[in-house]
């Protein structure tokens, strides 16, 4: 009988080059798809065209290309994807609604603080825009409270089982800007639909934002891809490793030291290895078992 299509991807924003940290995201995700004899994508996620750093992009494609990972379909970026994101927008109607709060007065409403540290929209233009305030960003309405919808529940490849409340964990959240942008929720929902990806591999940061990516793909009739979240590499401080903290770029002239340390991070056994082309086999039959060893399926 015919296996089922295994297609996973590396999504990276292109807000700087890669650093040690991207490269635990990317080589966890490459890895697993190459363990499912699946297919690995890279999509360049610079929906936000404003923390787009010029020639991060370029950066980003000469390290995978230096590491020898290489993308098994043509590398998509979302900016030329934007009329799928409209369509999918379209297709919310009126379950989107134009909000003109501040970040500034949503913080100040104090009705509660997201798990990625952010404040919880406490639904102030739910009902219409209050007087003379202009349309700053589009909402998804999410379930009340009381709502048993309002409760997402997958289970994580690593992590077990994960139940989130969209109520209190976010409100209603952001689609679209005014200045035309679309949001990371949106955008990559779409996208991992569009492009078929069955597994989703991705630093544990992007965890708490997985229950409103499945709340979308149930609004848009989409499938729900299989999430594994793999740890992130934190500084002292304990924050993720980024490039607003200091994160440098990945040390391409080494490249096989480079590969080894996020190997390393990800707790895979490769033993002594001469040359990159020597460790990815190492690391793939590593992964499998290491995988197969932790996963709690
Ligand atoms: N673009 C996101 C990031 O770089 C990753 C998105 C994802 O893997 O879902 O943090």
């Amino acid at each position: 009988h015919k296996r089922s299509p295994y297609i996973g991807r590396f999504a990276p924003s292109p807000t700087g080059p890669l650093h040690d940290g991207s490269l635990v995201a990317a080589m966890a995700s490459y890895l697993d798809a190459k363990t499912h004899d699946g297919k690995w994508l890279v999509r360049i996620e610079d929906v936000d065209e404003l923390r787009t750093v010029p020639g991060a992009i370029d950066a980003i494609l000469q390290a995978l290309t230096a590491l020898e990972m290489k993308s098994d379909g043509e590398i998509v970026l979302q900016s030329h994807r934007t009329t799928l994101y409209e369509a999918a927008f379209d297709q919310l109607g009126r379950q989107a609604y134009p909000c003109g709060c501040t970040r500034r007065e949503i913080v100040d409403s104090q009705i509660g603080i997201t798990p990625d540290g952010a404040a919880v929209y406490p639904g102030t233009c739910r009902s219409g825009l209050s007087v003379g305030k202009a349309t700053r960003s589009y909402r998804l309405r999410v379930p009340d409270m009381t709502a048993p919808e309002t409760t997402i529940r997958f289970t994580d490849r690593l992590l077990g089982p994960i139940e989130q409340c969209l109520a209190s964990d976010s409100g209603d959240f952001v689609l679209k800007r005014v200045d035309g942008f679309w949001t990371y929720p949106l955008a990559v929902v779409v996208d991992d639909a569009d492009q078929g990806v069955t597994h989703v591999v991705r630093g544990a940061d992007l965890l708490a934002s997985t229950g409103r990516q499945i709340y979308l793909q149930r609004l848009l009739k989409l499938a729900t891809p299989s999430y594994l979240h793999v740890p992130v590499i934190t500084n002292a401080d304990g924050e993720k490793l980024s490039k607003q903290n200091g994160a440098q770029a990945l040390d391409l002239s080494h490249p096989l030291q480079t590969l080894c340390k996020a190997a390393w991070f990800l707790g895979l056994e490769i033993g002594k290895v001469g040359t990159i082309a020597a460790f990815w086999p190492l690391a793939i039959t590593a992964w499998d078992k290491q995988f197969k060893e932790r996963s709690c399926l």
